[in-house]
């Protein structure tokens, strides 16, 4: 088996994986400091931050040389036989300088700082660098600057690394970022004023490993070590992308992403990261209704439910049916719950597919796989990333419950169609999109189509001002649950706020009115509970899935998928500077 030396320990090195010495030593918990390596970006070794010393151990004699000088370890490859020692007093002694030099000309300003606490030089300073500072000249001032409407670039806080340059030249190919002037002058700027202005841009933030490029959005807004993350899935779209959603006493502040191989590398896009603001609106729905004389009067949401629940069952008595409208926006155990309490009514009861919001067409970003990022100085092959014109999170899942009990998916349409027909006594229509769904038009065929019209959802919308009974669910930050993504992968999102005040999530709602309630219900025992009925979701028999997913009616699984080293290679890197 091939092996790595690292500081006099021989140790292994997993067999078809490509690895510089970083990542190696991250293998074994060994760390060496870096600020412009990135996983996803060609490798440059300006930063210096990662020198260490290297040789080789000769096979034959077991002789081992060393270069003499320190060679950066982003730029080395781990191979058999290399040898690396990150702990030598040269090694440290160049780690100290290397602080000293990035920090002579920054302004020390960590209080006023928002990157304070998430901070690559403050870690850095403390783990590797030293308390004096012998620079006396005077120091290069260079005043802030906005690089987009959302972007504010703090160029003397910038340690010159490059990842953002080569971020917008490699991924996205737009190269808005450039490095202008040379030596102590050198600074980062846009090309004649022209802004940042792609649909990534906000990723140039995340892989900055300093202070210099700030999100006006978050700017001042919070310290970040309030803020509590979950991990959660973007519902913007149906890419699915992996985010943490960040959050201080019950207000979310940011949506960050997490590294996820198979869906987004590291990267979302603007359009789902600044979609956090719509669980902090102050108009959402914040109470139950129920109509009567004409008139909507609040109620607790046990009266609300109480009610449908009264009515459906008396429906199915008479011999009616009721068709309910299960939106993309649902989770897969939500729709599985709504679908069963439905259909244990009345068999001939009818679920179907709520309205799919699209936008235009898909978006894909090629990452450059040629110019600057050769097979020798990259890492990994990073993937496109699509934008999906279709802007819910989980239509696939939710078609995929009620096919199962369907035999097909109707489609919103068709069940307009049907319930225009007047085949439904009763229709109920559970939402919780991010847009409000504002089609008054259809909201008022489906009113005139039943004689009961029950909406549940987060926004106050034309149909909810119509309905019988309006009952407030969960928006996508109040819910857990799993969602599956456009490439049919099943991921599970952490919910990040308590329900809003006379809301509830809408698991609990179905549980409620299938009677499980008081019983706690999770959805891990719902998620196994379907996956032992629903075959397309059997890989979700544990109730637990893989970190990065697994997708529905298919063996496969995330490490097949990628190479099991490259996997855990990329696993190793979650946690560090993204
Ligand atoms: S702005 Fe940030 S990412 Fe760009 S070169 Fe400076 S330190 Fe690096």
């Amino acid at each position: 088996m091939a092996s790595i030396i690292i500081n006099g320990q021989e140790l292994a090195l997993p067999e078809g994986e490509k690895l510089n010495a970083i990542q190696a030593a991250k293998r074994h918990g060994i760390e060496i400091p870096y600020y412009c390596w990135h996983p996803a970006l060609s490798v440059v070794a300006n930063c210096r931050m990662c020198e260490i010393e290297v040789g080789s151990k000769d096979p034959k004699t077991g002789e081992i040389k060393m270069i003499p000088k320190l060679v950066p370890g982003c730029q080395t490859p781990a191979k058999d036989g290399t040898v690396i020692v990150t702990d030598s007093p040269k090694v440290k002694e160049h780690q100290r300088l290397i602080m000293e030099l990035l920090l002579a000309n920054h302004p020390l300003d960590c209080p006023v700082c928002d990157q304070a606490g998430e901070c690559g030089l403050q870690d850095y300073s403390y783990e590797y660098g030293q308390a004096n500072h012998r620079f006396v000249e005077e120091r290069t001032i260079k005043p802030k600057k906005d690089v987009s409407d959302l972007i504010q670039l703090n160029q003397d806080r910038c340690i010159m690394c490059t990842r953002c340059v080569r971020f917008t030249r490699e991924i996205t190919q737009t190269g808005e970022l450039q490095v202008r002037q040379r030596g102590h002058h050198a600074e980062i700027d846009v090309f004649f004023d022209e802004p940042v202005d792609n649909p990534l841009a906000g990723n140039v933030v995340d892989i900055c490993p300093v202070g210099a490029l700030l999100d006006k959005d978050f700017l001042h807004t919070q310290r970040v070590w309030f803020l509590a993350k979950h991990d959660s899935i973007c519902t913007r779209c149906s890419t699915g992308c992996n985010i943490s959603a960040e959050e201080n006493k019950g207000q979310l502040w940011r949506f960050k992403p997490r590294a996820n191989p198979l869906v987004n590398d590291f990267w979302i896009c603007d359009e789902g990261r600044y979609s956090y603001i719509h669980a902090n609106d102050q108009h959402l729905l914040s109470s139950a209704y129920l109509k009567s004389g004409g008139n909507h009067t609040a109620v607790g949401v046990d009266a609300a439910l109480k009610s449908v629940s009264q009515t459906l069952s008396l429906v199915a008595s008479d011999g009616g049916k009721t068709i309910a409208i299960l939106s993309p926006f649902l989770t897969v155990e939500e729709a599985y719950l709504f679908a069963s309490y439905i259909k244990g009514l009345n068999s001939e009861n009818v679920v179907a597919l709520g309205p799919v919001p699209v936008e235009g067409e898909d978006k894909t970003i090629k990452p450059d796989m040629v110019n600057g990022r050769s097979g020798d100085t990259s890492f990994i092959v990073p993937r496109p990333f699509t934008i999906h014109a279709e802007k819910c999170p989980n239509r696939k899942g939710v078609s995929a419950v009620l096919e199962h009990f369907e035999g097909e998916v109707i489609d919103f349409a068709a069940a307009v169609a049907r319930v225009e027909s007047g085949e439904f006594a009763a229709v109920y229509l559970a939402s919780d999109s991010i847009d409000p769904w504002d089609d008054e038009p259809i909201a008022k065929k489906l009113r005139a189509g039943a004689k009961h019209l029950f909406v549940q959802d987060v926004n106050v919308t034309p149909i909810a001002h119509i309905a019988d009974v309006v009952i407030a669910g969960a928006t996508f930050a109040e819910k857990a649950g799993c969602y599956v993504n456009a490439d049919g992968r099943l991921q599970y999102s952490e919910a990040a706020l308590p329900p809003r005040d006379g809301s509830l999530p809408d698991l609990d709602i179905f549980a409620i009115l299938l009677g499980r309630m008081p019983a706690p219900v999770s959805s891990r025992d719902v998620l196994k509970e379907l996956a032992s009925v629903i075959p397309a979701f059997a890989v979700a028999a544990s109730g637990k899935l893989p970190e990065f997913g697994v997708l529905i009616g298919d063996a496969e699984t995330p490490a097949a998928a990628v190479g099991a080293g490259f996997q855990d290679a990329w696993t190793q890197h979650r946690g560090a500077q993204l």
